[in-house]
């Protein structure tokens, strides 16, 4: 109370949780919508309990913005939103296992289909029903990942043999679209390309041709917007930064999520002593510390020992020593007035300092992906 750092969060009964703004997940997707506009459906992706922002709940809110699709990794995620009432068309991209295609067609998911062999599987299964089956077949253009590798002959020939199935989409995935010093991109789109208009003079011509995800969408690479784009990262208010000589960036998103942790326990330490497994911090001089209830379990990267910050009443506080699993130490020396049961903030903003997923993996050593992913399932999820 006596910090002069107006903490316009709030704080809730809970070792740690997150905070998910609906509206400010609502305003990341209008702005992607503006961005490509009116003749490009956004399909957000919502796999990974939605980079862990929690799918149902972010589902629901872009169902409401007008979303007509959604994506999903895998047939029990898209199962998942069935349950939760979820309406809109949603593509599963990266599944079709065999002990998962039943399920995926009886709760109405449209696959991915990546290799020939699938999409026999895929006709067999339409065919047995004695009713058509809408897919999306994915052109393996140089990701080396999922995705058929053969040339537009080739594949126009297995579409038109799949007599029971319906091609509604066609798609590739880029593996370097953040980095402008390599050509990868431009090969992959002309691959693409090349394989679309071999498939148009064949007569087939999918309803949606998609290629891009967050950053083709944010740097405005204009020609791999087809028909659709698949944001997953901007969604949540991230756009990784490019290499190279990017132009420059069109969409302006926002993080929605705020990660806090209550504070266990407050004490001072005198000067010399060791803090945490291996020692791995002595205090260099008598010190005031804060002990966190949350740890690497909690998805604290293990990799911000003696590394990360948090921001504590307005202030950055240094982590000390190794991150436990269940526990954080931090340096409160310049912080007299937290106490027990406050709540510091992991990712998220307190007056002018802000510290968000991005800053936390560079000082971890990983990628922003990787520290949203990581938030594990017992942080509560509370939706603003
Ligand atoms: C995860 C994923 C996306 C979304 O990627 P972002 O970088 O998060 O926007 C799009 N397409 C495919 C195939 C994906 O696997």
């Amino acid at each position: 109370m006596s910090s002069p750092v107006q903490d316009n969060s709030q704080r809730y009964p809970y070792r740690s949780w997150v905070e998910v703004s609906r509206p400010q997940i609502a305003a990341n997707f209008r702005a992607i919508r503006e961005v490509v506009g009116p003749d490009i459906e956004v399909m957000p992706v919502v796999k990974a309990d939605a980079y862990r922002h929690g799918a149902v709940e972010v589902s629901r809110t872009l169902e409401r913005e007008g979303a007509r699709w959604l994506a999903v990794s895998n047939t029990e995620e898209g199962i998942a939103l069935r349950e939760a009432g979820i309406q809109t068309r949603i593509l599963v991209m990266a599944d079709f296992l065999p002990f998962t295609r039943e399920a995926m067609i009886a709760s109405d998911l449209t696959p991915v289909i990546h290799s020939f062999a699938d999409l026999c599987e895929l006709d067999r299964l339409a065919q047995a029903r004695g009713k058509r089956l809408k897919y999306h077949l994915k052109i393996d253009s140089g990701m080396g990942r999922l995705g058929v590798r053969a040339d537009a002959p080739a594949i126009a020939q297995a579409i038109v043999d799949a007599k029971g199935a319906e091609l509604e989409g066609l798609m590739t995935h880029f593996a370097s679209a953040a980095d402008y010093g390599s050509t990868q991109t431009a090969e992959q789109l002309k691959l693409f390309e090349n394989t679309a208009a071999g498939l148009a003079n064949a007569g087939i011509h999918p309803a949606f041709l998609h290629l891009s995800s967050t950053i083709p969408v944010a740097y405005a690479r204009r020609a791999a917007w087809g028909r659709m784009v698949r944001p997953g990262h901007a969604i949540y208010g991230y756009v990784s930064p490019a290499r190279g000589h990017a132009p420059g960036r069109v969409l302006n998103v926002k993080p929605a999520l705020t990660w806090r942790a209550s504070v266990l326990s407050v004490k001072d330490i005198p000067v010399g002593a060791l803090i945490g497994y291996g020692g791995m911090f002595r205090a260099p001089h008598d010190m005031r510390v804060a002990v966190l209830a949350a740890g690497y379990a909690d998805g604290i990267p293990h990799r911000l020992s003696n590394k990360g910050s948090v921001i504590a009443k307005g202030k950055l506080a240094p982590m000390l020593g190794a991150v436990s699993m269940d526990l954080t130490v931090i340096d409160v020396s310049h912080v007299p007035d937290i106490a027990v049961g406050d709540a510091v903030t992991l990712l998220g903003r307190e007056g002018n300092i802000s510290i968000d997923a991005q800053q936390m993996a560079r000082a971890a050593g990983t990628i922003s992906y990787g520290v949203l992913c990581g938030i594990h399932a017992r942080v509560k999820r509370i939706y603003v």
